[in-house]
């Protein structure tokens, strides 16, 4: 439809339509969703200015986000929002079904060697609560929560990619969750050679940076290919700023041109920085190279949004998968429970119903489903096994004290048996942690299931982690957050408490 067309429609609507249908738009606000991948809370420039410095005890990384500026200052932003199990597919698992890995079928990241780790296509997640209730449900970009296996489109009978092991993979129709809009893939890491299947299935080479691209598609959706008289759930996975960040082939030319001649101790500003990771060092203006392009590619989303009168009936929503350690700490950017890697940005603008601030609420992967699905109205739909809390209440500015979360769990699961084929035939539920408004305590266990390691950090008097505090010098700390963390286990049915791992400390 064109421009005159819509607003010609929109103005019939809006003449012609009862009070109880306008009042059930009211109710069911449009959903935009957007998750860049591996994007940490501290890449977010406005950390470091007035209004929002005085709610955190870090610095800002020295980036440009000028777009998240704006959107921080009309949004709900928490501090300490965190990913439970800061990798890929589980954290996506986790999102999409407000269940923890060990429920929704993805303990792992997605591989073809993991057949054991893919979404259940039994449960109901977010986006068929969405389907049933009449809203139109896209998704563009990363999906990863899939199996690779031999269904190409394109060459029925093989993978779709030749890569061994494959990663990448498609999800047909039937593995779509009540997504009635596709252009997604499963993982592929060449930012500026991205591609995608489209609803039917046809296969899209692109020769463009692929957030530029999605945002284009976002775009198009919003003005075009939607079904205007209908509400939308909008998921937009967005690849960078993950690696590659090593050239320009990774991010645009613009966006470097900001970094690359300041010295890496000045980008790099966490005094948590591993001086032995050189080679990860150097990543640092590419990385944030990615994050700026980020910003203004979601920045031309929420223009059109605001462009197409759709910007105060639409609950928007920032986030990341999990974040990224560059170099500080460790050299696995993620899957650790350093808060570089657990802590993402949380995002959520919703004018007609909450108010702008900043809060400590601890928001965790599983409470995303049935927080977003209440505000949305539809809180007698939220499925009886989302194991999140909704947390709407708080976001809307009910007090923390009236029951908001204490403590989120940190969860690290690595390949168990494999056969002799090396297919993976279990998980190992390597560590398991808990994240509180003061703490972080994780324990990594061996194979025997006894205590190999534990970090153990007092966030607020040693925000960068650099000091690993000893259990036994901490005693009545320690203890009370064992007893935490073993409740939060015993909640959520973690095979840490169907096993009674490390029962004598965690009394579950
Ligand atoms: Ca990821």
């Amino acid at each position: 439809m064109n421009m005159k067309k819509r607003i010609l429609s929109s103005a019939y609507i809006g003449l012609h339509l009862t009070g109880s249908l306008l009042a059930q738009t009211d109710k069911h606000p449009n959903v935009i969703y957007v998750f860049p991948d591996q994007f940490r809370n501290h890449a977010m420039q406005f950390w470091n200015m007035d209004g929002f410095k005085e709610h955190v005890n870090f610095r800002a990384d020295p980036v440009h986000t000028p777009n998240l500026n704006q959107m921080a200052t009309e949004s709900v932003v928490l501090t300490s929002a965190h990913s439970n199990c800061p990798v890929s597919s589980p954290h996506r698992g986790t999102l999409l079904t407000g269940m923890y890995p060990h429920n929704s079928g993805v303990s792992l990241n997605c591989n073809q060697t993991r057949p054991i780790s893919s979404l259940r296509q039994d449960v109901t997640t977010i986006s068929d609560v969405y389907s049933q209730n009449g809203y139109q449900c896209a998704y563009i970009g990363k999906y990863h929560a899939d199996h690779p296996t031999p269904n190409n489109p394109q060459n029925p009978g093989t993978y779709v990619s030749s890569q061994t092991p494959v990663w990448d993979a498609y999800t047909p129709l039937a593995k779509r969750h009540g997504f009635d809009y596709w252009y997604s893939y499963g993982t592929f890491d060449k930012h500026k050679s991205p591609h995608y299947w489209d609803t039917e299935g046809k296969r899209h080479e692109i020769r463009e940076w692929s957030p530029k691209h999605e945002a284009d598609k976002v775009i198009e959706y919003l003005k075009e290919t939607r079904d205007q008289d209908k509400p939308f759930f909008l998921v937009w996975s967005v690849n960078p700023p993950h690696s590659p960040y090593r050239s320009l082939k990774d991010c645009m030319e613009e966006d470097y041109n900001l970094y690359k001649d300041i010295p890496l101790n000045e980008l790099l500003v966490r005094p948590n920085i591993n001086p032995k990771l050189k080679d990860k060092q150097e990543c640092a203006p590419y990385y944030f190279a990615s994050v700026t392009g980020v910003d203004r590619e979601f920045g031309r989303v929420l223009e059109t949004l605001k462009e197409l009168g759709l910007d105060e009936n639409t609950i928007v929503v920032f986030t990341s998968d999990h974040g990224e350690t560059m170099a500080s700490h460790v050299l696995d950017p993620k899957n650790s429970p350093y808060t570089e890697s657990m802590n993402v940005p949380f995002l959520i603008r919703y004018p007609k119903v909450l108010k702008p601030r900043v809060t400590p609420l601890l928001l965790s992967s599983p409470d995303i489903m049935p927080t977003l699905l209440s505000l949305s109205g539809l809180k007698k739909d939220i499925p009886e096994t989302v194991q999140g809390h909704d947390l709407s209440g708080f976001l809307k500015g009910t007090d923390l004290k009236e029951g908001s979360p204490a403590g989120v769990l940190y969860i690290r699961n690595v390949d168990g048996d494999k056969d002799k084929d090396g297919i993976v035939t279990s998980y190992f539920p390597v560590a398991r942690g808990i994240k509180t408004d003061r703490y972080t305590l994780a324990i990594t266990i061996d194979r025997k299931k006894q205590v190999k390691s534990i970090l153990f950090f007092d966030d607020v008097n040693d925000p960068y982690q650099m000091n690993n505090l000893q259990a036994d010098k901490h005693k009545k700390e320690f203890n009370e957050l064992c007893l935490q963390m073993g409740k939060l286990l015993k909640d959520a049915g973690d095979p840490w408490y169907t096993e009674k791992i490390l029962s004598d400390i965690l009394s579950y």
